[in-house]
């Protein structure tokens, strides 16, 4: 597909005399951009995205490979790839570039062809399996502000690959030399052009370095040394639990042969009906009617834990806030938060002829003048 292929200069966003340094810091900044987990919703695309940025890196940073790519173009370079083109597991030689980036992701793993799997969670590359740990796996929770605020159990079942327990996770039985390799664990490829003679040496595609291959395959897995199996798990969420942070739960996440990955729910909050939520408080308008805020007197105000009978003070103004102390959400780390009551004076629109004449006559018993416009207090 050379006519689709965009320039590399500009995949990285470098000019055409840029220096070594500044292709390689293009691509670490453009890497950790098109990071998987930064991009949950559009995975696909960030693979590809990634993908091509490597590709442009690869032939960048090196400045032989450059100079055929700047006389010559794509053309210049296709040879290096052979004909199936560029492909991050065999061609990509820069994985030090991209560990001290994606740190812990890469933990436990060594060697080029995977990384790539790792990152992006392809299943198709064989090499993969013999080293590589299992896939997070993501699972969204909806809780309500009540069980955010007592804490709740909840079960949730998910799919995930566990280890095949027919073949113990190898694949098969038995040991054979790897044929792609003899047993070296890496291939030389050796293509020729017009520009002259390539040669590379890479890791085994088919072994993943290690010189051997299973001889029997695993009828169970096929091969994979994995299958796919529904799992349901208790999982106790604690009180006060916030959307910026999620639950894990470690090693319930896919199977790999470098240990399992996680499991890691995040928390999302239904909307509440009367509540809004303010760090661990939570607060309620509750309207009261004129005679009460005047006179004072009891209203019902629900709380997480039902209704409640709450007493209004005489002489309320709206607007006024109550505090209920410790009926709001249970902290983490012990204690509760509050329920903020904000009363506000409810003004009745459609009056019977009698309370309209009640009206008027307290309007002539007034006592207390209205006071004058006065400025308002600053964040009341
Ligand atoms: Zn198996
Ligand atoms: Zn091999």
């Amino acid at each position: 597909m050379p006519q689709t292929k965009r320039d590399y200069y500009e995949v990285l966003g470098v000019s055409r005399n840029a220096t070594q340094e500044e292709i390689k810091a293009a691509y670490r900044r453009l890497a950790k951009q098109y990071h998987p987990d930064r991009n949950p919703e559009n995975r696909k695309e960030a693979e590809e995205k990634f993908k091509e940025l490597s590709e442009a890196y690869e032939v960048l940073a090196d400045p032989e490979k450059r100079r055929l790519y700047d006389a010559y173009g794509h053309e210049g370079v296709s040879a290096q790839f052979g004909p199936s083109g560029f492909d991050f597991g065999r061609h990509f030689t820069h994985t030090e570039d991209l560990e001290d980036i994606f740190g812990d992701l890469l933990r436990g793993f060594s060697g080029g062809g995977s990384i790539f799997d790792l990152l992006f969670g392809s299943e198709s590359n064989r090499s993969v399996r013999h080293r590589s740990r299992g896939r997070d796996i993501v699972i969204r929770m909806r809780l309500s502000l009540e069980e955010i605020a007592s804490g709740v159990t909840k079960e949730v079942t998910f799919s995930r690959f566990e280890r095949c327990e027919d073949c113990g996770g190898v694949g098969g039985t038995g040991k054979t030399v790897c044929g792609t390799c003899r047993g070296h664990g890496q291939v030389r490829r050796q293509s020729s052009s017009i520009f002259g003679q390539f040669v590379q040496i890479t890791t085994c595609p088919d072994c993943g370095g290690t010189g051997e291959q299973v001889k029997n395959t695993c009828v169970k897995c096929g091969g994979e040394g994995r299958v796919r199996r529904s799992r349901t798990l208790k999982v106790k969420i604690p009180s006060g639990v916030k959307s910026q942070m999620p639950i894990v739960l470690e090693n319930e996440g896919h199977w790999g042969p470098g240990g399992a990955g996680d499991v890691i729910i995040e928390i999302e909050e239904k909307e509440h009906p009367y509540f809004i939520r303010e760090g661990d408080d939570i607060i309620v308008e509750v309207p009261i009617s004129i005679p009460v805020a005047v006179l004072g007197g009891k209203i019902k105000v629900p709380t997480l834990e039902g209704n409640r009978e709450v007493d209004i003070p005489p002489g309320t103004g709206s607007g006024t806030v109550l505090r209920l102390r410790g009926l709001g959400i249970k902290r983490l780390r012990g204690g509760s938060g509050d329920l903020l009551v904000r009363v506000i004076v409810h003004i009745p629109r459609h009056l019977s002829s009698r309370e309209r004449q009640l009206y008027k006559q307290l309007a002539d018993a007034a006592s207390e003048p209205v006071p004058e416009p006065r400025k308002p207090e600053r964040g009341a």
